[in-house]
């Protein structure tokens, strides 16, 4: 796949030809090579709790152990079974995703009314972690599909809260501009690096391992959040500074 065919010394038509084969070409070996590399990704991300499980398994089955000792090993492989089970979830998605069986279902909505779900559903994550979650819900009616946008907000709204620290704050505002209705998370935060932005929304990314709570965190729900965007011809921009916050805005072209 990788030789391409010279095309220097044929007659125009047949080299238009052989140019679109050597396009074509080129094409599916990133196509190719991006699946190689996704699967890698996704073996790698797996075996990471999955030894925990074991590495725990077999402590507590290697002697006897205090009642303490075991409850702990069963709260970790809890926590990483949990883990394996978001992932795969995710994964699951993507392959749908990528099949070419994913669709959006449309009907006229408002995003204020997804917004005020979602922030019904994580404002007591919020308060556990001390931050204030603020609205400004004005009308941004669009023809969307509910349960994606929802699940896009969620993304979106409790990110923002996983980067904030306690005293921070997220605001959640929707509104409708000429041409536009707008989904905006805008949160206190540490903020994302200049040079990190362009790879936000690809699989797998983390800004830094640090950061990502392992257990919490596996670097797929932007890509995820994307791809229901983009396919209801939506636009998802990220606005960062570095110690200053973050803020993520969705468009509807109206
Ligand atoms: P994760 O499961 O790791 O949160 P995401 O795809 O949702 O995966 O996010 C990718 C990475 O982008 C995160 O690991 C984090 O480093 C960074 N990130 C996402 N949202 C924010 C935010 N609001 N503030 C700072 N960093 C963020």
């Amino acid at each position: 796949l990788s030789q391409r065919i010279d095309a220097s010394d044929m007659d125009s038509e047949l080299g238009q030809m052989v140019a679109v084969l050597n396009e074509t070409f080129a094409k599916l070996e990133s196509s190719f090579d991006q699946q190689v590399r996704f699967t890698a990704d996704a073996s790698h991300e797996l075996r990471t709790p999955i030894s925990v499980i074991l590495a725990k398994c077999q402590f507590a089955l290697m002697r006897e152990r205090s009642p303490e000792k075991y409850r702990e090993a069963l709260k970790t492989c809890e926590a990483s079974a949990q883990h394996v089970r978001r992932l795969v979830e995710s994964l699951l998605e993507l392959a749908r995703m990528d099949s070419g069986e994913f669709r959006v279902i449309r009907s006229p909505g408002d995003l204020a009314a997804v917004a005020e779900s979602c922030v019904q559903l994580l404002s007591a994550l919020a308060e556990e972690k001390q931050i204030e979650l603020d609205v400004d819900l004005q009308p941004a009616r669009v023809d969307m599909d509910f349960d994606r946008m929802h699940q896009v907000g969620i993304n979106l709204i409790s990110n923002a809260i996983k980067y904030v620290n306690a005293g921070g704050y997220v605001y959640v505002r929707t509104y409708s501009e000429p041409g536009a209705a707008v989904f905006e998370v805008r949160d206190t935060g540490m903020g994302i690096r200049r040079e990190k932005l362009p790879h936000l929304f690809d699989r797998f990314y983390r800004v830094s391992k640090e950061r990502s709570d392992e257990q919490n965190s596996t670097g797929l729900g932007l890509a995820i959040t994307k791809a229901i965007v983009d396919a209801h011809g939506a636009e998802i921009d990220v606005v960062s500074e570095w110690g200053n916050g973050s803020t993520f805005t969705i468009r509807f072209p109206l």
